[in-house]
């Protein structure tokens, strides 16, 4: 590991206090411990850290240019030796100290999830759909490009804490005097402030915007799902990076269509004596009538109707499944499509009509039905029950 403050930092030696400064902040939003946690980053970011604190402050940049060892004096503590959490850090490793010690804070932040409702027809959720999206964000203000200060300005390092983001402070215990490190209240821990904020997004490095986002549904979606858009949420302040966006999916209730998980359910009504004859029904289908979803692969546009045969005798109430014309899964395949089929008793009847029913119920010894009393059907209650009680 090198102790090099400017191989560190990754500039040259005759860099410019400009250099130094977005050579570190470059670095420090990519290794800031709000943004990327992990033990070996951390460690990585407090060398970051204190390199340009070598860098930054002329005074300790002459004296490492003079052959000085950058790191023997005045980290943590301002030139008084160990600190509390530098002790810590001895003994436990990096972060034993609750968070302490971790030198200024980033002004860049991960930004925060944002969830938008979208609502769409239930043939779009079956069968996909691209939505443009008006989506209302914070955006990365391009006025400051996140940094928070007006043209032409820099943050400043701040003088209560010297930059380190943090001041300590001296307690009695009955160990002695404990030395902790609290966040420095004059600049909030980030180690500058921001004398000259930038006019667009005062400071924030971020401005609010509305803009049209184009979102690919993918076929399947149900009422409820949320599909997620990685690096579409809330830019993070101090220009970090974006959260996500999540569209939330509701669906529409369709006149015909109602959907049972990936079946798609559905009701005909039959004349009587279709039911009894058997008949060959042109059933609609669920279709989505636009343009980008009604072609498949091959150019050739799905079936709008299916054929079904419905064979002499059907009963009101009686069921047929078709098998893989219902919603295609997220997880591929498709579920089925449930017919349910009522049969209409027919109504004002004309002379010669009656007189044929009359005839038919003759023929058929039907003219004084007694009502008989039929074995309930078995419910999944009541086949439960029976599975009990037997
Ligand atoms: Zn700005
Ligand atoms: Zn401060």
């Amino acid at each position: 590991m090198t102790q090099d403050p400017y191989e560190i930092l990754g500039v040259s030696r005759d860099a410019s206090a400009d250099e130094i400064k977005k050579a570190y902040r470059k670095l420090a939003r990519q290794l800031h411990p709000d943004v990327n946690p992990d033990p070996e980053t951390q460690e990585r970011f407090k060398d970051v850290s204190r390199a340009y604190e070598v860098l930054s402050d002329p005074g300790k940049r002459a004296a490492y240019d003079r052959g000085g060892d950058a790191f023997s004096q005045g980290f943590g503590g301002a030139g008084q030796g160990f600190s509390f959490t530098d002790i810590m850090d001895a003994f436990f490793g990096g972060g034993a100290a609750g968070g302490q010690g971790r030198g200024p804070r980033s002004r860049a932040r991960r930004g925060q999830d944002a969830l938008i409702r979208l609502d769409v027809e239930l043939a779009e959720a079956a069968f996909g759909v691209t939505r443009d999206l008006k989506v209302d964000t914070a955006l990365r203000c391009e006025a400051c490009e996140g940094e928070g200060t007006a043209p032409g300005t820099s943050p400043v390092t701040c003088e209560t804490c010297h930059g380190q983001g943090e001041v300590a402070v001296v307690q009695r215990s009955f160990l002695g005097e404990i030395r902790t490190l609290r966040p420095c209240a004059a600049c909030r821990g980030f180690g500058s402030i921001i004398p000259d904020p930038c006019r667009e997004c005062s400071g924030d490095g971020r401005v609010r915007s509305r803009r049209t986002l184009t979102v690919k549904i993918p076929a399947g979606v149900d009422h409820g799902t949320r599909v997620q858009l990685t690096g579409q949420g809330e830019v993070g302040p101090g220009g970090g990076p974006a959260g996500d966006l999540y569209v939330e999916i509701h669906v529409e209730p369709h006149p015909t269509f109602t959907r049972n998980g990936n079946d798609l359910h559905t009701t005909v009504s039959l004349p009587m004596t279709a039911a009894a004859l058997g008949t060959q029904l042109t059933l609609p289908l669920l279709e989505a009538d636009l343009p980008q979803s009604a072609d498949t692969a091959d150019g050739e546009k799905p079936a709008t109707t299916y054929d079904l045969d419905v064979r002499a005798g059907t009963q009101s109430g009686s069921e047929q499944v078709i098998r893989g014309f219902g919603v295609p899964s997220l997880r591929g395949g498709r579920g089925d499509l449930v017919v349910s089929i009522v049969v209409d008793t027919p109504t004002r009847l004309d002379p010669r009509q009656e007189e044929l029913l009359r005839e038919l119920a003759a023929i058929r010894g039907e003219e004084t039905p007694t009502g008989q009393a039929e074995a309930p059907h078995k419910s999944m209650f009541g086949r439960l029950r029976d599975a009990f009680q037997g």
